[in-house]
């Protein structure tokens, strides 16, 4: 290994994969391609309560939708395995007896009452509960009859690193009591079974989230004790909602899932959540992956929480829509167009996709956008757009054109153009006068796709009778 540069992410499978997830799994990722090194996956499921295989699962299907490959983890195998925690008891147990042999770890024998007894007397007291193994019983496993941990013994002084993000940190051991590493039904606890798999797995940079810096200084104590130099550290801030409060629930969707289902890209959310936390030097927004990857850099990523700005995630992925392959496009906008696409040919739905791309920030949007075409008459309930339907010249402009509709059979979109020509030059509008009328009565809207590309799609015939309809109804 020596000098590889060696990454990982790793999720608790207790949930969807969480946006603020992705983003550190897509910083790991990202960084492991820009330095030619490996992406490790590997599943922290040490709390049985909470673990699901279902999470795992959804886990990485949405890590594979996200366009993220990894080099080694629990389904591709690798010279680490197992990679999943759950599957790797033996190796915290032995790592544990071995700080037990260096003194550096003990036997306890509280139980989780003795340990809240022994916080409420000190707090009763005026004291901190930092505990240093006073009641811990005989360093000796499993005599007293009652369960029996393994607690690491937290030393003097202080923890000091130099951060790749946050410089140098150091945090005193003051607050830091002396800690189970293995449960008294030998689980590891969060802190050991990390820096066990992070030793073992050779992992050279961790790359994380700052609300893990307070566990830092047990792990750096933890790989002392195992006589393993510790990774470089980078921990990257917290996304922020626009509250400036740490993204949750409250403020809209949180898990990947529900981005995608909603018809997000999976390069626009890697794009913008890798944006999240450095900037390009260019300066630019749009950033494919193979860009990322390129571009990223440790001295890059940024010292400030960045605030999640859905506004500009959806702009970016309207740019990623458009930047898709014509016919992929109409792949997908079929999908998330369900039942209603079955309502057009193949052409009608091109003609569709063509006409709407410009419109689309997120895939959902076309559902909106196929009202357009529905062909169904539309109600007009606003009395400016009455008062325009009902006006002389809108009249003038409907009965002319559905009558020269009438006499088409079939037209495509540049015959629906020349028609505005003649129909205007026919009876003296043009502009907005020529054009609102005709949108009015095919769609009941003001705006929209090209007319006429909505009007080709309708065909010639259903747009002769809801334009001779407006005439009708406003006349
Ligand atoms: N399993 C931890 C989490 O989901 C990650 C641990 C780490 O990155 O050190 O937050």
């Amino acid at each position: 290994m020596g000098n590889e540069f060696r990454v990982r992410f790793a999720p608790s499978p207790t949930g969807k994969l969480h946006i603020g997830n992705a983003r550190t799994a897509v910083l790991n990722w990202l960084l492991a391609r820009k330095e030619s090194g490996a992406f490790i996956l590997r599943i922290e499921d040490t709390d049985l309560e909470r673990s699901t295989v279902e999470s795992e699962k959804s886990i990485i299907e949405d890590m594979h939708w996200l366009g993220l490959d990894w080099n080694e983890g629990p389904d591709k195998g690798g010279p680490f395995e197992p990679y999943r925690q759950s599957e790797r008891g033996e190796f915290y147990c032995k790592a544990a007896k071995l700080l037990v042999e260096r003194e550096l770890a003990y036997y306890c024998h509280m139980t989780d009452e003795d340990m809240e007894n022994f916080r409420r007397e000190h707090l009763v007291r005026g004291e901190s509960p930092v505990y240093r193994g006073e009641m811990s019983g005989p360093n000796t496993p499993g005599e007293s009859g009652k369960p029996t941990s393994i607690r690491f013994r937290v030393g003097p002084g202080a923890s000091s690193w130099k951060d790749l993000v946050k410089g140098n940190v150091s945090i005193d051991h003051g607050n830091i009591g002396d800690f189970i590493i293995l449960r008294s039904d030998e689980r590891p606890t969060y802190n050991f079974a990390v820096v066990v798999d992070d030793i073992a797995m050779g992992i050279s940079h961790v790359i994380r989230g700052d609300d893990h810096l307070s566990n830092t200084p047990r792990q750096l104590m933890l790989y002392a004790g195992l006589g393993a130099d510790p990774p470089v550290f980078a921990h990257i801030p917290m996304i922020l909602g626009p509250d400036n409060q740490r993204l949750s629930k409250r403020h809209g969707a949180i898990s990947v899932s529900e981005y995608r289902a909603e018809g997000y890209l999976p390069e626009a959310l890697i794009n913008y959540l890798s944006l999240l936390s450095w900037s390009s030097e260019s300066g630019e927004d749009f950033l494919p992956p193979e860009r990322l990857k390129a571009e990223i850099g440790f001295t890059r990523l940024g010292k400030s929480a960045a605030v999640f700005d859905r506004t500009k995630l959806r702009w970016l992925n309207g740019k990623y829509i458009r930047a898709l392959e014509k016919e992929r496009l109409g792949e997908l906008l079929a999908t998330f167009a369900g039942k209603r696409a079955q309502a057009f040919s193949p052409e009608q739905f091109g003609l569709i996709v063509s006409a709407c791309r410009e419109k689309l920030e997120v895939l959902t949007d076309i559902r909106k956008q196929l009202d357009n075409f529905s062909g169904e008459t539309p109600r007009i309930e606003d009395a400016e757009d009455q008062a325009l339907l009902g006006s002389e010249e809108a009249r003038k402009v409907l009965s002319e054109m559905a009558r020269r509709l009438r006499e088409q059979d079939s037209a495509g979109v540049e015959e629906m153009k020349s028609l505005f020509k003649s129909v205007g030059k026919a009876v003296s509008v043009e502009g907005k006068m020529l054009y609102m009328p005709v949108r009015l009565a095919l769609t009941g809207r003001r705006h929209g796709p090209e007319l006429p590309m909505i009007m080709t799609v309708l065909g010639s015939h259903r747009c002769a009778k809801l334009l001779e309809q407006a005439a009708g109804v406003s006349g």
